[in-house]
């Protein structure tokens, strides 16, 4: 009889091998759904990152062929810079991030990395070289421990509650009465927005990649802690190419490069200061939330 059970319990261990990888991709991209077509091509090499030089050159993609989100995009993020992507709800800012993990192939133009079409290269060279922290972080059902650790293969105790620490999540570790070991997730300790985007980038910093990407990181903390963190965020992009989705433009003011995204098309590009001198677009959303600014940060306490 137990000869007959082995092949579902085989059945069973690929299913949860299969959800884990699905987790991993929600994890990172907030939503479920993969798209199948992203294959590594018969003897692609593995991504080489010198310094890492990000560039997209006349970037087109639609989810459904009807409808294009992005409508050819240039950028180029020179190696080691900070680039800030702002605009309004819907531009198409998250979906350049998944563009350049690959996580769904182009409809036209390029994105390269170093001069390499990342779409040439080995899938998982390229996102060991590539850090998100995504917009809305979906969790491991396992312990706090082991999703901040999972940022990096053999990551000690002590990597593991320095990452914490950089994330300013450490002491909240530490009230839970099992600590590292308490478990999280569907079955586990329900985290808040907050909490499970100070996860991320926990792991994030463990993983240490040469290329960040942080979309909307801070967006569900409170400008106290967002605070805290943003020194460490700093810190880390300081020494590598980052690109940053922001929601509050406060938080990118110093940015190498301000790109403002409208519609799927680039609608301004410069410095803040360039920026504000043109008195466009970002110059209207600068103002916008400043006046905002105070409300925002009472209700953000609550
Ligand atoms: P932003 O991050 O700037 O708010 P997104 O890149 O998330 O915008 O989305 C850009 C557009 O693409 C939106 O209109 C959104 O509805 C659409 N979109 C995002 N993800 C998907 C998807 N998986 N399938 C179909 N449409 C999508
Ligand atoms: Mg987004």
């Amino acid at each position: 009889l137990s000869q007959l059970f082995r092949p579902l319990d085989m059945l069973g261990m690929v299913y949860r091998t299969v959800r884990q990888g699905l987790l991993d991709m929600a994890a990172m991209f907030d939503l479920i759904d993969t798209d199948a077509e992203v294959v590594d091509l018969p003897g692609a090499p593995a991504l080489a990152v010198a310094r890492g030089h990000v560039r997209f050159e006349d970037v087109r993609f639609a989810y459904d062929a009807e409808r294009p989100i992005l409508k050819g995009i240039d950028i180029d993020v020179p190696a080691g810079s900070t680039l800030a992507i702002v605009g309004p709800s819907g531009a198409g800012k998250s979906t350049i991030a998944r563009l350049l993990y690959r996580f769904y192939d182009l409809n036209g133009g390029r994105i390269t990395i170093d001069g390499q079409d990342i779409a040439g290269v080995q899938q998982a060279s390229l996102r060991a070289a590539i850090g998100i922290v995504p917009q809305d972080t979906v969790l491991f059902n396992d312990t706090i421990g082991y999703n901040i650790g999972y940022g990096r293969a053999g990551a000690t105790d002590e990597d593991i509650r320095a990452a914490a620490r950089g994330a300013a999540i450490d002491r909240f570790i530490e009230s839970l009465p099992k600590g590292y070991a308490a478990e999280v997730g569907e079955r586990g300790l329900k985290l808040s927005g907050g909490e499970k985007q100070r996860v991320a980038i926990a792991r994030t910093l463990l993983k240490d990649p040469p290329i960040l990407i942080l979309d909307e990181a801070t967006s569900a903390l409170d400008s106290r802690t967002e605070a805290e963190i943003l020194d460490t965020l700093d810190a880390v992009a300081a020494r590598r190419t980052t690109i940053t989705i922001a929601h509050r433009l406060s938080t990118i003011a110093d940015a190498d490069q301000i790109v403002v995204l409208d519609a799927g098309a680039v609608a301004e590009r410069g410095t803040h200061a360039e920026l504000m001198a043109r008195a466009g677009l970002y110059a209207e959303m600068w103002t916008r939330q400043a006046a905002e600014h105070d409300t925002e940060d009472t209700l953000a306490a609550e």
